[in-house]
């Protein structure tokens, strides 16, 4: 069995659903093909949400009819027969029932969740109809029957594959199976998500749930690139990763990839391929257990960091300061990704400013805190790259120019880290492809 995950844009547009359908049938394996959203849709939906919330349920009446007018012209040239026109139709209008119902309710979080779970229903569906309607049989597998997170919002691998499984076995055998990204079910049995763009999340945790062969994630670029092409000029696709230095360049701002979407692929070492749907012959990337060559493959960068600095004397020769320091973190459930220490004070970072005016009272009992905002972690990632001689100053020689706020290296073997200030952070990224790449 193989995976396939295509995105937002890949199915944005009838004739993309035709490209992801050539894309489906090149070979006769089995396959569970993972959708996203049409592209918009969960934005769209994120808008209602929020007008919901507000009350205001005019502008969220307006906004529910542009996206069901958007589906309109959608449907009528997807489906060439008045059969498959009256399918997908009633699919945007059952869907739309449900997104329609909830301005009759009290909006919630919970009611939040239904809402966003809506595209990816719209989505599958439509493209399950089409492929029936030119005769290509496929199966549509509710990922709400079978995808769920615990109450810590960690996804339950052994019980996804269960269900998954049986699912599988209870019905026909087709080679096709179509199912919904980003959507599950919580430990309260309601609908959840995976978080943004968790449809990539979806497709590594079916593929390990089935012990697939491989799992595939089609966008439209080919591959992970050595550094951002957003705003470098010269970057080139990496042609293997492995499963570390991948999540670690996911986690640290590689926009191709959901964050966690490694995690399950390496539990069961499936390889995860990243492919471009504009260019279905070329290599990608390849991440796998196995590590390829040496040095920095690639550089990422994160930005939107907070830098928190706490100083105090009474840290000198102290012990138990860092875990008080820890624990205020852990309270507010932010996860902190930088650390470096003097004697007398830590420096760390986050990204998630939710709770950050009372981090900041708590830590005030500590000593002086001094927060910076809008800062960048650039990270250097590569297998084993602290181990390489004359790295670490082949990094600092790129960023001669750039003042640096923070540096990490060895924390991890695969990644050297640099806080730097936003505003910085293109000209290091392109100093950095010059220095590391000579690019
Ligand atoms: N549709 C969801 C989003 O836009 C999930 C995904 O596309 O991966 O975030
Ligand atoms: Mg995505």
């Amino acid at each position: 069995m193989k995976v396939l995950k295509f995105g937002g844009t890949s199915v944005g547009k009838p004739e993309r659903m035709e490209m992801v359908k050539e894309l489906i049938t090149r070979d006769q394996d089995s396959k569970v093909v993972v959708l996203s959203a049409v592209s918009g849709t969960t934005n769209s939906l994120v808008e209602i949400g929020q007008a919901l919330y507000a009350k205001d349920k005019a502008k969220g009446k307006q906004l529910i009819d542009a996206l069901y007018e958007h589906y309109q012209p959608f449907v009528k040239s997807l489906y060439k027969t008045e059969e498959g026109y009256s399918k997908g139709k009633s699919v945007v209008d059952t869907r739309f029932g449900v997104i329609r119902g909830l301005l009759e309710f009290d909006f919630t979080d919970r009611e939040e969740r239904l809402l966003l779970a809506q595209g990816e229903l719209i989505s599958t569906k439509l493209f399950h109809h089409y492929l029936e309607e030119i005769g290509i049989t496929s199966r549509w597998l509710p990922a709400l029957d079978f995808m769920s997170v615990d109450e810590d919002h960690e996804p339950e691998l052994e019980k996804i594959s269960e269900r998954l499984k049986s699912i599988i076995d209870a019905g026909e055998q087709v080679g096709i199976y179509v199912t919904q990204g980003y959507i599950c079910r919580n430990a309260k049995g309601e609908v959840d998500n995976l978080k943004r763009g968790g449809s990539d999340y979806t497709a590594s945790l079916v593929g390990a749930a089935l012990d697939a062969q491989e799992v595939q994630i089609w966008t439209d670029i080919d591959g992970m690139h050595n550094n951002d092409p957003r705003v470098v000029d010269q970057t080139r696709p990496i042609a293997q990763l492995n499963f570390d230095e991948a999540a670690e360049l996911a986690y640290f701002g590689a926009k191709i990839l959901h964050p966690a979407t490694i995690r399950p692929a390496q539990q069961v070492g499936t390889p995860v391929k990243l492919l471009n749907t504009m260019d279905p012959d070329a290599k990608g990337t390849t991440i796998s257990g196995e590590a390829a060559g040496s040095g920095v493959k690639a550089i990422a960068a994160k930005d939107d960091i907070i830098a928190i600095k706490v100083k105090s004397s009474r840290m000198l020769l102290a012990y138990g300061f860092m875990r008080k320091i820890f624990e205020v973190f852990e309270k507010y459930r932010t996860p902190i990704d930088m650390i470096t220490t003097s004697e007398v004070a830590v420096s760390l970072t986050i990204d998630d400013a939710t709770h950050l005016d009372e981090i900041i009272k708590e830590l005030d009992a500590f000593g002086k805190v001094e927060v910076d905002k809008g800062q960048t972690i650039v990270s250097c990632v590569g297998a084993n790259i602290v181990d390489e001689k004359g790295l670490a100053m082949k990094v600092f020689d790129a960023l001669e120019e750039i003042p640096v706020r923070m540096i990490s290296f060895g924390g991890s073997r695969n990644n050297i880290s640099i806080l730097i200030k936003m505003e910085n952070k293109v000209q290091a990224l392109q100093a950095l492809n010059k220095g590391l790449f000579n690019l």
